[in-house]
């Protein structure tokens, strides 16, 4: 799970990472309110989208850059006008961008130098690591493939955590003067707190900045959350913002289903993870592209099949709907009861039907088989996975059945 930079901030707040004053906004009203409560003219205002290059990311009005420097609170209220209700694109949204519903207006600092922070997991050790360079607030992707030797890893032990020696390590590489050491000390101990505390995946400060005041501070903050610990931090789940989630998504996380939205034509319900990655493999190796990944699981319910259904058939993307199903723990003729009661819902409704090629395999498949034919809903059986794969590409050229 994401959080937005506005929700960073206050958690690094709670954890005493140094981090410039910043209020949220939903409104210019609110912004610049914000602005006077800091009582200074050195001000910014930063889109909040769950996506980073906000700074050199352009709204498709063609107004330029998700972070403004601004004087006075009148400017900030100008400039959050230009953003509230306005759609970023930047590196990392894709072409369609975000729409911009919150702004964070913050003190600005003078910086004197730009560094890169970041702590995740290294799967190689399944242990943290922290990342960091002296190369901060450009991507760090590009860093790497142009000057690799800018980038330095320090993996942490998994129970005795940061040691002091490392902060100073780090320190020294990042090139912070002997008078930073302590402060710069303090932020990396407190920000791994956080990220142990929290349950984070990653936390990425880019940029770390030191301020011509001599202060080390955490300007810009991208955080991660493991979603198998989110069980045990509500307070983490009440950030979460279902308009940067895909709708898709969101709506199959309602009813525990394991769903990816992806980009092609042909949907896919699947039981089981490997095999709907096989199912989605065997898709492309005939010329389709998958919609999604989608495992039903073991036991999934009649009521979650038919939600998996409804999903797959609401995404205008959808030219074919394969579902491939290998019954064991599952029985077929409850994902062949779910499937028909979708297909029914929209029957009655008279929604778009899309072609649908089943393969069931299994526990119980002549119970799910005899329930499909009796239906007499269109669909085209199919014998095994490549006859199934070829068929629902067929079907999704064609657009018919
Ligand atoms: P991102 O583009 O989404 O990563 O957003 P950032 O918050 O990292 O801002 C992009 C860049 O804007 C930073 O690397 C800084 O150079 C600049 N910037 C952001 N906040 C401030 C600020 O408070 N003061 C100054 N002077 N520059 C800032
Ligand atoms: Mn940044």
């Amino acid at each position: 799970m994401n959080i937005h930079e506005y929700q960073a901030a206050e958690l690094m707040e709670k954890f005493g990472v140094a981090t410039p004053r910043g209020r949220v906004a939903n409104t210019p009203e609110e912004a610049e309110a914000a602005a006077r409560s800091f009582g200074t003219n050195n001000l910014v205002v930063k889109a909040q989208i769950h996506a980073g290059g906000r700074g050199k990311g352009t709204f498709t009005n063609g107004y330029k850059g998700g972070v403004q420097l601004c004087k006075t609170s009148s400017q900030v209220r100008d400039v959050a006008a230009s953003m509230l209700g306005q759609t970023l694109v930047t590196k990392q949204t894709g072409a369609a961008g975000r729409v911009v519903r919150k702004v964070m207006v913050a003190e600005s600092k003078e910086i004197e130098r730009e560094l890169y922070f970041a702590i995740l997991i290294d799967r190689a050790t399944s242990a943290p690591v922290i990342v960091a360079s002296t190369k901060g607030g450009m991507n760090i992707e590009e860093v790497a493939e142009t000057d690799p030797d800018a980038i330095v890893r320090e993996p942490i032990h998994p129970t005795l955590g940061l040691q002091a020696y490392q902060t100073r390590k780090l320190a020294k590489l990042l090139g912070l003067s002997s008078n930073l050491m302590r402060p710069a000390g303090k932020l990396f101990h407190s920000l791994y707190n956080l990220f142990i505390k929290c349950d984070c995946s990653m936390v990425e400060i880019n940029p770390l900045v030191v301020t011509k005041g001599g202060e080390v501070m955490a300007l810009d903050a991208k955080f991660n959350f493991d979603d198998n610990a989110l069980g045990r931090h509500p307070e983490i789940v009440a950030y979460r913002d279902l308009e940067e989630e895909d709708p898709r998504e969101v709506q199959a996380s309602k009813f525990n289903l394991n769903y990816i939205g992806l980009d092609g034509n042909i949907a896919c319900l699947v039981n089981g993870a490997g095999l709907a990655m096989a199912t989605m493999d065997i898709i492309q190796h005939f010329g389709g592209k998958p919609a999604n990944f989608l495992d039903v699981g073991g036991g999934a319910s009649e009521q979650q099949v038919t939600e998996a259904f409804k999903i797959l058939m609401a995404d205008k993307n959808v030219q074919a709907i394969l579902v491939n199903i290998f019954g064991g723990i599952m029985k077929c003729d409850v994902i062949a009861q779910g499937v028909i009661n979708a297909l029914r819902q929209r029957e009655a409704r008279e929604e778009r039907m899309v072609p649908l090629v089943v393969r069931l395999e299994g526990t119980n498949v002549d119970a799910g088989k005899k329930l499909l034919k009796e239906s007499n809903l269109p669909l085209i059986a199919a014998d095994n996975l490549e006859d199934a794969a070829q068929k629902a590409v067929a079907a999704a050229k064609n657009g018919k059945h």
